[in-house]
């Protein structure tokens, strides 16, 4: 078994991007890179499970349960957090076809085969029950199956991953006006309109389409913040759709600034906040944080489908 690196950078730089546009416009760019946390648990996953796993450990758990797809940034970082702080991990996994040939899933699906490398276990189950994974009949499956264990919610979403997302901003921040970060479950957005100053603006870009994302943050907040909204044009088709504009983007925007974006969440993050840019819908003189949440381990399997497709690929 291949133990997880326990190499962490807490040192986390904000970094301009220069682009000519940016200069006629008057407008700053910087990027929190907060993908530089750690190879398998990067970005906003590092945040939400930080107290997530103390509480686990204060009342004495031995096993960790989550969900996630088959791609999941979230269900990597949770085999990589347990690995590396002695708790057993199950991944509960959309798609019940996968357990059919786990062998040949596992050879292709690098997510799913450094999770089960880092000694997850996955429980593969159909799209109905993922569905309704939430009810109480699904939680007395799952104690009946597994005993005692510490639960984490998809995508890692509540209020002890709210609080360590209220760390990812710093005093030296405060500087911005603007605020930008992708959107998946809301609880990033949720841990940063916590902790934005008066002044300052919080924009997310949902990655997935829908308008339930809008009442859900109204309720894992904690403040009556307002300055706060979601760009919701940008999900190019729904959660864990591209196409080829987007990709393109990406690969432009590494050339530019040496810079990977992820496919899922960043990449349409920075191809929204670009567009909007272009747009001119920032005043003269805007300072603008976009954080870079990370998921650049979710590149593998994107790349996998666009050379099936004969499609261009995200260059890393
Ligand atoms: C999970 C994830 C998000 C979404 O975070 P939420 O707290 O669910 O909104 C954004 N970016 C990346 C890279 C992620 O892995």
């Amino acid at each position: 078994m291949e133990n997880c690196s326990i190499e962490f950078n807490l040192n986390i730089r904000n970094q301009q991007v220069q682009i000519p546009i940016f200069e006629n416009l008057g407008i700053e760019l910087w990027i929190k890179r907060e993908d530089e946390i750690h190879k398998q648990i990067s970005g906003n996953k590092f945040r939400k499970l930080k107290y997530n796993i103390l509480e686990a450990k204060d009342l004495q758990k031995k096993k960790l349960v989550t969900f996630g797809g088959a791609y999941s940034n979230h269900i990597l970082a949770v085999a990589a957090t347990g690995n590396l702080h002695g708790f057993e991990t199950i991944g509960v996994i959309r798609g019940e076809e996968l357990a059919l040939d786990l062998e040949t899933v596992l050879k292709e699906n690098s997510t799913l085969r450094n999770a089960s490398e880092l000694g997850m276990k996955f429980n593969f189950i159909d799209r109905e029950s993922y569905r309704n994974k939430d009810s109480n009949e699904f939680q007395v499956y799952l104690k009946k199956k597994f005993g005692d264990f510490y639960l984490i919610p998809e995508g890692g979403t509540n209020q002890l991953a709210i609080k360590g997302c209220e760390e990812i901003l710093t005093a030296e921040d405060e500087k911005f006006d603007y605020i930008c970060l992708a959107v998946g479950t809301g609880g990033t957005i949720s841990g940063i309109i916590n902790s934005v100053k008066n002044h300052q603006q919080v924009l997310g870009f949902p990655a997935l389409k829908g308008d339930f994302l809008k009442k859900e943050i109204q309720q894992l907040i904690s403040v009556q913040n307002r300055n706060w909204s979601l760009v919701t044009e940008y999900h190019f088709g729904g959660y864990g759709k591209f196409n080829t504009d987007l990709i393109r983007f990406m690969n432009e925007f590494k050339e530019e600034t040496g810079i990977l974006l992820d496919p899922i969440y960043t990449g349409k993050m920075m191809y929204g906040l670009l567009d909007l840019i272009k747009k001119r819908t920032f005043r003269k003189g805007a300072k603008i944080l976009a954080i870079h949440t990370g998921g650049i381990q979710g590149i593998t399997g994107v790349n996998r489908k666009l050379i099936k497709k004969n499609l261009e690929v995200i260059k890393v």
